[in-house]
């Protein structure tokens, strides 16, 4: 029968025989088809009304110093809010563009140093209060989408400078072996007990739910990190001790590595 989903489970019964389980699945499915188009409709329909907004809060920018006090304060809080929310619907939108497969952009190679580079320059304003160290030990190309490795290098860099305290040292790295490349981020933060860690990439988890909230999270960074990294093959490796600090490392198979000739000149 058509569109009929099936989970199929064997198990050793004795010495020779197995035990094979059927579950009928589909209405689940169905479901999470569901959950998934109503959440990317609704993060599309609040863009209309969110775009308008935010025109007059701009508007009303313009004229604030003749506002009262008062007013100024609040047309700067409906600015960051309405700021916050942008963000919060384009990381649902990417979010359910990477669960159902849909590609903006078809895989290419791509530089690494260019692309790590390209994000370390682009954060450099809230990043500022912090030394950040990039150390790329090969010159190496990644095959795979540009935007979802950015949006997911980036969110790692981010998060990196969001949980660490001002002057706090940063080290993106990209090194690789015959095996794998791996591309990681290491902070000197606050850090994350163990048990918070397999919680990490569900959506809006957040360790500290105030933390997340003022440092302007929209708690779907990981989630997104992990769903790109599962369309890149690879994975994510996160080693951390509280008060120590992180390191959120992906692993990526030698697949999708290329790197130049040992033996190139200059
Ligand atoms: P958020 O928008 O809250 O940062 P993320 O999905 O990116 O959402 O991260 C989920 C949670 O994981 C964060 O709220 C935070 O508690 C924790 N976290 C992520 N990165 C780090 C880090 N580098 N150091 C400490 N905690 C982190």
């Amino acid at each position: 029968q058509e569109g009929v989903y099936l989970e199929i489970q064997t198990t050793l019964y004795d010495q020779n025989d197995h035990l094979i389980f059927v579950r009928d699945v589909t209405r689940l499915h169905l479901l999470e088809q569901m959950r998934k188009d109503f959440v990317a409709n609704a993060s599309h329909e609040l863009k209309t009304p969110l775009t308008v907004i935010k025109g007059y809060l701009e508007t009303l920018d313009m004229f604030k110093d003749s506002l009262p006090k008062s007013m100024q304060k609040g047309v700067v809080n409906m600015t960051n809010q309405s700021n916050r929310m942008e963000q919060l619907i384009e990381d649902l939108l990417l979010l359910s563009r990477l669960e159902s497969n849909d590609k903006r952009d078809v895989d290419q190679w791509h530089d690494l140093s260019e692309l790590i580079h390209g994000i370390v320059d682009s954060i450099q304003v809230i990043g500022d209060q912090h030394s950040i160290q990039v150390i790329i030990s090969s010159e190496s190309k990644l095959y795979g989408s540009y935007q979802e490795l950015y949006s997911a290098f980036s969110n790692l860099v981010v998060n990196a400078i969001k949980y660490s305290p001002e002057g706090g040292n940063i080290t993106i790295k990209w090194e690789n072996n015959l095996q794998e490349g791996i591309f990681s981020v290491t902070d000197n933060g606050l850090g994350i007990e163990a048990r918070y860690i397999p919680r990490l990439t569900e959506r809006f988890f957040r360790v500290d739910k105030g933390r997340g909230s003022s440092t302007g999270g929209t708690g779907l960074g990981l989630a997104i990190v992990k769903h790109v990294l599962l369309h890149h093959d690879a994975k994510l490796l996160i080693t951390s001790q509280p008060g120590q600090g992180s390191t959120f490392s992906c692993l990526f198979a030698a697949s999708r590595i290329q790197q130049p000739l040992l033996n190139k000149s200059e």
